[in-house]
């Protein structure tokens, strides 16, 4: 049992930081420049949890920031929670509207041999069929080289760690769900805790929308993004050459709403003493 479980906290991070480090922080929105062997070892972890094709994901992310929550957003949660979960998948897999297309969202990712290939010409089933495919025979070789509770930790963690985005996609949008750090027109995002952990950085979603070239989504002290951690990791390895940094958001940050009612009170207070003092 000690060897699942190991096996399976190891697989849960490498899957949950390479769809945040690989398929979206790298691929979707260059927000840090590295070696190939460091963008690939994230990809393969994103890869393991059935994300599919990069260069769709990214299609379909970059087409999320542009139209967020309107109409031509794939996976607003506004217009149905089921359709933000996982009801946006389905239309989106064959016939693309321009603005979700990947051939023409996305021409910087078929420059790439390896995610031309994962690709299949952009065939969403196939694409699927061979993610499977791989990762069928990736745990089975895992289990017999390293025991079999490490394949089957492999195969539970890749099915937990699916549910990331698309839980991340739907909660981080509904707004009674979070809080506000930044105010951004027509954007419902928010930051949600309890998946800034278990997304490792990516439910600090608000901070995200409002600069979505930065390699950092939490930015206050409680808002820890392991996904930042290892891209800084990095950068001390000599992996990673260049990071974007949030440096004039940090200055933008609002308070949260929840302080507000305190802040007010403090105020209050201290003109009251100032007033009784004069
Ligand atoms: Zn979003
Ligand atoms: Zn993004």
């Amino acid at each position: 049992m000690d060897k699942f479980l190991i096996a399976f906290v190891f697989f849960y991070v490498w899957y949950a930081a390479g769809i945040a480090i690989g398929y979206h922080r790298l691929l979707s929105h260059h927000s840090f420049r590295c070696a190939k062997a460091f963008e690939y070892f994230w990809i393969l972890g994103g890869y393991l949890a059935y994300q599919g094709s990069p260069i769709w994901w990214c299609a379909m992310h970059r087409a999320h920031h542009k139209w967020v929550d309107t109409e031509k957003d794939p996976h607003s949660p506004k217009f149905g929670l089921w359709r933000g979960y996982a009801g946006w998948i389905v239309p989106h897999t064959s016939k693309f509207p321009e603005h979700i297309n990947p051939k023409l969202q996305c021409r910087d990712l078929f420059k790439d041999p390896v995610y031309r290939f994962i690709d299949c010409g952009s065939r969403f089933g196939q694409a699927i069929w061979l993610n499977i495919t791989f990762n069928m025979l990736f745990f089975t070789v895992c289990g017999l080289l390293l025991g079999w509770q490490v394949g089957v930790a492999g195969l539970v963690a890749s099915y937990v760690v699916f549910q990331m985005p698309l839980i991340v996609n739907t909660c981080c949008h509904i707004p009674k769900l979070g809080y506000k750090a930044f105010t951004v027109e027509g954007d419902d995002s928010v930051n949600v805790w309890w998946l800034g952990i278990l997304a490792v950085g990516e439910g600090w979603h608000n901070n995200h929308h409002a600069y979505p070239g930065a390699s950092r989504a939490g930015l206050r002290p409680h808002e820890v993004d392991f996904s930042y951690m290892m891209i800084r990791l990095g950068k001390v390895l000599g992996l990673v050459t260049h990071i974007n940094e949030p440096h004039s958001l940090r200055k933008r940050l609002n308070r949260p709403r929840r302080h507000g009612a305190i802040a007010r009170f403090k105020r209050r207070q201290r003109s009251q003493k100032l007033s009784s003092a004069s």
